[in-house]
């Protein structure tokens, strides 16, 4: 019998549409860096498809996938239990299955909070929170679960900012509050940490959440979700402020490294992941 094997691992996505989705490029290096004989497939599922592309990964032995829009929640009926933030947060985005058993978990906050990590770390700080959207929601339940000392949201729509807020109260141990964001926002004085999670300066280097860049204060934490252009001109703005910027790319990454240690248990090399999208986003080193 040969000693030869020609059976990769198989991970991969599901979403739609799925085309701009580059997690397989970061993934597949770090992969192929570690040498991990293993596949991530970029598939594009529509929603009257998941569930049979679910019973697909189970058939077809994949140990793991991730789910983006507009997966997160329909994805939850189809699963057999569910991870801690992923039941407070109401969303799943990495999926992993073991014996033919699918655990549902979330990895946008925890991705979030590995790279906050490299910076500062969240207990006992005062954090600012713009958004109220699902990847708002996620950071603010990791932020609370990690002991965060209190979490104020802002957003366009402030019922939905009182729900994350709400959220947070009820299921952490952190105090959290909301307020409308009509107008420039102010950062409160004390805030240790700010957060711009909304998907303003997506795509657009000059884009900037409607922010009172004169109210952030030397010495915090400014933090940006968006991942493209990573230097987003509020990290900038921020940066020239004497803030300390981090940017969404080590949010994604992080994602990456996480959702491959629930599925392989193995440890893929940041570095390598960075590069890959620094390499497609054409983002230098600033
Ligand atoms: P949602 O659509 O769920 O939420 C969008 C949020 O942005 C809402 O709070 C919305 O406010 C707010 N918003 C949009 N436009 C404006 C504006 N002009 N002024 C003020 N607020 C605005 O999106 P997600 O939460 O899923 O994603 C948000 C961003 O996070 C996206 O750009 C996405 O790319 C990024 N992201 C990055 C990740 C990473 O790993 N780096 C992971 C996940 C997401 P309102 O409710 O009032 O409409």
């Amino acid at each position: 019998m040969s000693t030869q094997n020609f059976r990769s691992i198989l991970t991969g996505s599901f979403s739609t549409p799925c085309a701009d989705n580059p997690t397989v490029v970061m993934i597949e290096a770090a992969y192929r860096h570690a040498g991990i004989d293993a596949r991530y497939i970029n598939c594009d599922v529509t929603a009257a498809h998941l569930a049979d592309a679910v019973k697909g990964a189970v058939a077809m032995e994949w140990v793991g996938f991730n789910c983006s829009l507009p997966h997160k929640v329909a994805v939850i009926a189809h699963l057999d239990e569910l991870a801690q933030a992923a039941r407070i947060i109401g969303a799943v985005n990495c999926v992993s299955i073991r014996d033919g058993r699918l655990v549902g978990d979330n990895t946008d906050g925890k991705g979030f909070l590995a790279s906050l990590r490299d910076v500062s770390d969240p207990a006992g700080r005062h954090v600012f929170l713009l958004g109220a959207g699902g990847a708002a929601r996620a950071i603010a339940v990791e932020l609370g679960l990690a002991g965060a000392g209190h979490i104020t949201v802002v957003n366009r729509d402030p019922e939905k900012a009182a729900t994350i807020a709400a959220l947070v109260r009820d299921n952490t141990g952190c105090d959290a509050t909301a307020g409308a964001w009509a107008g420039k926002a102010r950062i409160p004085a004390g805030t240790d940490i700010v957060i711009n999670a909304t998907s303003v300066g997506l795509g657009d280097a000059q884009a900037m959440p409607d922010v009172d860049l004169d109210t952030l204060a030397s010495g915090q934490v400014v933090a940006d979700v968006i991942p493209n252009p990573p230097m987003t001109r509020f990290l900038r703005e921020a940066h020239a402020r004497g803030c300390t910027p981090l940017d969404g790319l080590g949010m994604l990454v992080n994602q990456g490294v996480i959702g491959v240690e629930l599925w392989l248990g193995k440890t893929l090399d940041a570095g390598v992941m960075k590069q890959a999208l620094r390499d497609i986003f054409g983002a230098s080193d600033a």
